[in-house]
């Protein structure tokens, strides 16, 4: 419909550009954005806004990217729908609540969470329609150094002009170059998000956010999961004390874990899947499932866009090499969110669209990496901001750290939610906070307390003595904070 809407629109303008194109259309824009992922549809509302004329390019019928069709919000609809099953089965006795055997229709799970994705991607069309933002349906490619072609399935296509373009094309599941994900048995998160059956029991093969989250979901509905991870702990980029507290809780809850295994094969026969790899000791261990989520990592995606025909450099990950402003080397052409550099996160990519927006608008943004928080919504969830204490012996900088744990508040035993604990970091000298990390029920939404605390550069007293209400969570941020500061917690 989108589409319609736009060539109406532009053939009052047509002009002709001279390439095979059945359909050839001259529209100028101010702003071309390829891919209405999170950083895309982001970058295109804040352009418009700031009075620029936009057009969002988008190869799939539905806007919203991998976060909104076969990411972020997929994930969370069945992470939030398995939690509830399993309170239902393992903690509502606890609170003097029976229920006959609860039960689940998968089903009705999968389709509420199509109904969350199908409201939220809606949700997109409406902004850009707000926004008057001009949505191309089709595969955008680059003509030249501002010409863009938009080929649509049905063959046609139109090119585009911008003054300024921004490559917003995000990533896909990455795998190891001896496993065949054949979407059935070797599956990646997309279709982990939409099988038709519990497995009965799903190998995992990374111990990363999307590999515990999805293996937590299936966990939650009965299978039995094993997390096959190469390094020694889960979740390898976040503080030590985190992974080490994840996979206690995770272990309680059943998920077996082979951490330090190097897988070296993957192979299916029928319905089973057999993965074998080598542990510590070099010895090969057989793991039989009958599925197999392939979780891994993604890799930034430019298939298609014709980078090679206006020279936009790629580093040898597949990253769109970007200067501090996230121009590429090509001045008219920018790249935000997974494409480029950086932690591959939706929160991420928003913020670079916001900043190249406003920068391309004549306004001096900034964006601060070190306070992009990372969060795993499993349960308990897990979060972070800032330094780890690795990161800080690496850098030499003279730190204290205060940690208060989750059991000890009020809330939480209220709750029934007493796993996890809060952790801050702070500077030995100056008490400035560094980092701060927890886990525990609901730190998805505690940590933007220590990033609020951290864009200020409060200090570890700050936090400290800021009245805290009772009983929350929260008050166990203040607390190790308080611990940073003066070593000593009221409530410990
Ligand atoms: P994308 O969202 O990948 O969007 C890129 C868009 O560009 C796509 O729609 C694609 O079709 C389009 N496109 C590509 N090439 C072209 C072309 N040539 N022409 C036209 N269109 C094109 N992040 C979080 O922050 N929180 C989470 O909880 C979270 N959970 C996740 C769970 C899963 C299972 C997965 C897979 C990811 C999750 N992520 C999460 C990561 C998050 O989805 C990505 O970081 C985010 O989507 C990146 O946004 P983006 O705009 O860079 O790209």
């Amino acid at each position: 419909m989108y589409f319609c809407i736009s060539i109406c629109k532009i053939k009052k303008e047509t002009k002709l550009f001279p390439k095979n194109s059945k359909t050839i259309i001259h529209m100028k824009y101010d702003l071309i954005v390829i891919g209405s992922g999170p950083g895309g549809y982001i970058a295109a509302v804040r352009a418009s806004q700031l009075g620029k004329k936009v057009a969002l390019i988008e190869k799939y019928p539905t806007l919203g990217g991998t976060c909104l069709n076969v990411g972020c919000i997929p994930s969370k609809a069945l992470l939030d729908s398995s939690h509830h099953y399993y309170d239902a089965v393992h903690h509502f006795e606890a609170h003097g609540i029976s229920v006959e055997k609860p039960t689940f229709d998968f089903k009705k799970m999968l389709a509420r969470k199509a109904n969350v994705v199908e409201t939220t991607t809606s949700g997109i069309k409406y902004l850009m329609d707000k926004n008057n933002i001009e949505v191309y349906e089709g595969l955008g490619s680059f003509e030249d150094k501002t010409h863009v072609k938009v080929s649509k399935n049905d063959g046609t296509s139109v090119v585009i002009e911008g003054t300024n373009i921004i490559i917003a094309t995000g990533s896909k599941p990455s795998s190891l170059p001896f496993i065949k994900i054949d979407k059935e048995r070797v599956i990646t998160s997309t279709e982990a998000l939409k099988l038709k059956e519990v497995p009965k029991h799903l190998l995992v093969i990374g111990g990363g956010v999307i590999g515990l989250e999805l293996g937590s979901v299936y966990k939650r509905l009965g299978a039995d999961v094993t997390v096959i991870e190469y390094m020694d702990k889960i979740v390898p980029g976040m503080d030590a004390d985190v992974s080490k507290e994840l996979q206690k809780v995770f272990k309680k809850q059943g998920i077996k874990f082979a951490t330090s295994h190097k897988v070296t094969s993957v192979q299916k026969n029928g319905d089973t899947v057999v993965v074998k790899a080598t542990d510590k000791k070099d010895r090969e261990i057989e793991f039989n499932g009958d599925y197999c989520l392939v979780s891994v990592g993604r890799k930034p995606y430019t298939e298609g866009l014709g980078l090679e025909k206006v020279g936009v450099q790629v580093n040898e990950r597949g990253q769109i090499e970007t200067n501090n402003h996230l121009q590429t080397n090509v001045a008219s052409i920018y790249a935000i969110g997974d494409v480029v550099q950086g932690a591959m996160l939706a929160h991420k990519a928003e913020e670079e669209g916001v900043i190249v927006a406003e920068f391309l608008s004549g306004q001096k943004p900034h964006i601060d990496y070190n306070l992009i928080p990372g969060i795993v919504y499993t349960w308990p969830e897990a979060a972070a901001v800032g330094k780890t204490e690795q990161e800080l012996k690496d850098a030499n900088i003279a730190y204290k750290s205060g940690k208060f744990s989750m059991r000890a508040l009020g809330r939480s035993r209220a709750s029934g939610d007493i796993d996890g604990f809060v952790k801050v970091l702070a500077d030995k000298n100056t008490d400035e906070i560094l980092g701060v990390h927890m886990v525990g029920a609901r730190v998805a939404d505690l940590i933007m307390e220590a990033a609020v605390a951290m864009e200020f550069r409060a200090s570890a007293e700050d936090l400290a003595r800021i009245c805290h209400g009772h009983p929350t969570y929260s008050e166990a941020v203040k607390e190790a904070a308080k611990a940073a500061w003066d070593g000593m917690p009221l409530n410990a």
